[in-house]
């Protein structure tokens, strides 16, 4: 993409508001986002790319796991919430909408109630269990204090996943696939989130984690065994038909003791060896939820066994927050200049900075450039403008892309360009071929 073809508002002065975090600070100077209204915000071509790479990513992971893609509406109607007694329970975080025909509808906070309906209507036996069905959907909290821009917003972006299972040791299995497909997604997306025992609701039980970003500005307070920050990234990913290596992963990231304040136990944390005992600040990602019968009880969501009765099914939520993690993300990975995009969710794949636009060798070189890495798959973000040199460099820093390739006439007189590596500020004057050699490497 030409620069001076695209639309990126960067704009240096935000707001004075110091309460601001780093993440909400750079989306808005780097023109990803635009808050149209409290907690709700226009995506701009820089930061819908974001959004989508993660929302991809997401898929893929999900996939893998075997969950189902599909897609619901924003809208729902109320008496399918009545259904399940959420319609009063829910409060006023959820906003209620009368239609001309004074038909209550509501903005989905989440979608519990409508994949059951649709599950009860169409799964009537044992046989075609079990099944996880996922979107990825726009949803809609009245949050008391929408803040940190994307993190909390009103309408935000979700993937929220439900499997469907005949018993509670099928859907422990279930639970057990979306917990690894959730190491998965996070180690893609450049971040550690580490799993935390988290509230498990009506049934009680141990099947509920939130998974947690550590970053300074996050709004939960965290409690954890430093063992459990050593343990080891995914690697490659699992085999998700593989049980017993599904547990002990599972096991092997829950063992050590690991909670938000909401679920924090003072004793269990003291006996942890004080050398390893963290306290921190998250960012909760992701929430995984076994909630058992909670729901197909009250909306009749049953199937035939195979000796031929009738029984409820036993259900999880699986929830991540896609418009969040933008901003997670940033948080985890910034400095003093800018964004630091990690290479799988950035937003284009290099910056190449044509220092001297008007002068023809220059331009020839970094036409080069940008042919290259676009013919690579590199989607190069390529500034041919006529700024001066410090904004361009500047406004690079910010934008954060993963390399950066100046282009400049003394290079070019002896054949060489500058490779930077935004993430370790490591700079090489290096041919055009290895500059492209080393950026597809990546
Ligand atoms: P929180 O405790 O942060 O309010 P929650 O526990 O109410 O979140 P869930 O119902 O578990 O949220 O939703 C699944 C995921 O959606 C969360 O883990 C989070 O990443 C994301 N999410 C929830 N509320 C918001 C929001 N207001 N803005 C952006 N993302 C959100
Ligand atoms: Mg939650």
């Amino acid at each position: 993409m030409r620069l001076s073809r695209y639309f990126i508002p960067v704009t240096k002065d935000v707001s004075s508001d110091e309460k601001m975090i780093a993440s909400h600070k750079l989306m808005m100077q780097t023109g990803m986002m635009r808050q149209n209204a409290a907690g709700i915000y226009s995506w701009l071509p820089l930061g819908f790319k974001v959004l989508k790479k993660i929302e991809q990513i997401v898929r893929e992971e999900m996939d893998r796991a075997g969950a189902i893609e599909m897609l619901m509406p924003t809208l729902q109607s109320a008496d399918l919430w009545r259904e399940s007694g959420r319609y009063d329970a829910y409060g006023p975080e959820m906003l209620r909408i009368t239609d001309r025909h004074d038909r209550g509808l509501l903005y989905g906070p989440t979608n519990e109630e409508m994949i059951t309906d649709i599950f009860r209507t169409y799964v009537k036996s044992y046989k075609q269990l079990p099944l996880n069905l996922y979107h990825q959907q726009w949803k809609f909290r009245d949050e008391v204090r929408p803040r940190f821009g994307v993190m909390r917003g009103r309408e935000f972006y979700m993937k929220d996943a439900y499997s469907f299972d005949l018993d509670e040791a099928s859907a422990r299995v279930s639970y057990q696939k979306m917990f690894a497909a959730y190491l998965n997604t996070f180690n893609r997306l450049g971040v550690t989130a580490i799993p935390m025992q988290a509230d498990p609701g009506p049934i009680g039980g141990d099947l509920s984690h939130e998974f947690l970003v550590l970053a300074d500005s996050g709004e939960s307070e965290v409690y954890c065994d430093k063992a459990v920050l050593d343990v080891p990234p995914p690697g490659e990913g699992f085999d998700f038909e593989d049980h017993d290596a599904l547990i002990e992963e599972m096991e092997k990231r829950t063992k050590f003791y690991a909670a938000t304040d909401e679920k924090h136990d003072e004793a269990a944390y003291a006996a942890i060896p004080a050398d390893r005992q963290v306290k921190a600040r998250g960012i909760e990602v992701g929430h995984i939820f076994y909630f058992g019968t909670k729901y197909s009880d009250p909306m009749k969501a049953e199937v035939q066994t195979k000796e031929g009765e009738l029984t409820a099914i036993h259900g999880g939520s699986y929830g991540i927050g896609v418009s969040r993690l933008v901003g997670a993300i940033i948080e985890a990975s910034h400095d003093e200049n800018g964004i630091i995009w990690p290479d799988e969710v950035a937003p284009f794949g290099a910056g190449i900075i044509s220092m001297k636009p008007d002068a023809e060798d220059c331009a020839a070189v970094a036409d080069d450039v940008y042919a290259k890495l676009t013919a690579a798959g590199k989607d190069p973000l390529y500034d041919e403008t006529s700024d001066r040199a410090g904004p361009k460099f500047g406004r690079m820093e910010l934008i954060g892309l993963p390399w950066q390739v100046t282009v400049g006439p003394r290079g070019v007189k002896n054949g060489v360009v500058e490779l930077k590596r935004r993430a370790t500020g490591e700079k090489e004057d290096v041919s055009v071929e290895a500059a492209i050699a080393r950026i597809t490497e990546s």
